[in-house]
């Protein structure tokens, strides 16, 4: 596909994601959250739903988990370009609450949708909800974290969902880490350049 039929592809994939109500989270959805960061990126960053922030700016990770998540990634010399950042479900769910497994579901086609377009290498989980929606199974985190998975061509690593570090500091230095075994998977398939010869 070249650029232009995929800029189409893409747009026609947004008006989808756009014109949704497949389950009942669109009736108080302000926005729907698609992604932001690269369309054609090696790393595919997904997290739970929408949050208050997110749904107000339609973007995911915007409140204070997603700048802990930027300044992680910026860490590691991450561009834009190199991420694309969603979440399991495109709609804020009433309260914060967790997606219910019926949404998660509804939603399901879109990321597979989207798994196509961005095409990515590498998929970094952020928290118990994104592995139980990618996976369908639930989970505990230390069976799972920082670990990769090779499915479908796909490397997969789950890590904690960054407000779980705001909540509780010491989860800061296991998210460090598994952003380093991300960034060095990326760089082993040839997708990033090795970090040190980034100024
Ligand atoms: S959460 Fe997903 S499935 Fe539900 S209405 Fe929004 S876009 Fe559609």
């Amino acid at each position: 596909m070249n650029k232009e039929e995929f800029n189409k592809e893409w747009e026609k994939f947004e008006l989808e994601c756009r014109s949704c109500s497949r389950c009942a989270l669109r009736d108080n959805a302000t926005n729907t959250v698609i992604y932001r960061g690269g369309r054609n990126a090696p790393l595919m960053i997904v997290g739970e739903a929408p949050g208050a922030n997110e749904d107000q700016e339609g973007k995911p990770f915007v409140g204070r988990s997603g700048q802990l998540l930027q300044s992680l990634l910026a860490s590691y010399g991450f561009s834009d370009e190199d991420y694309h950042i969603c979440n399991i479900c495109k709609c804020r769910p009433p309260q914060n609450r967790r997606p219910e497994p019926s949404e998660i579901m509804a939603c399901k086609r879109l990321l597979a949708m989207q798994f196509k377009l961005v095409r990515p290498k590498v998929i970094l989980l952020c928290g118990s909800t994104a592995y139980e929606g990618f996976f369908g199974q639930k989970v505990k985190m230390g069976d799972v974290r920082g670990k990769f998975i090779e499915s479908n061509g796909y490397y997969i690593m789950t890590t904690f969902h960054p407000a779980y570090a705001l909540r509780d500091p010491k989860h800061n230095i296991p998210i460090f880490e598994d952003r380093g075994k991300v960034r060095q998977k990326l760089e082993q398939l040839g997708c990033l350049p090795p970090l040190e010869n980034i100024n």
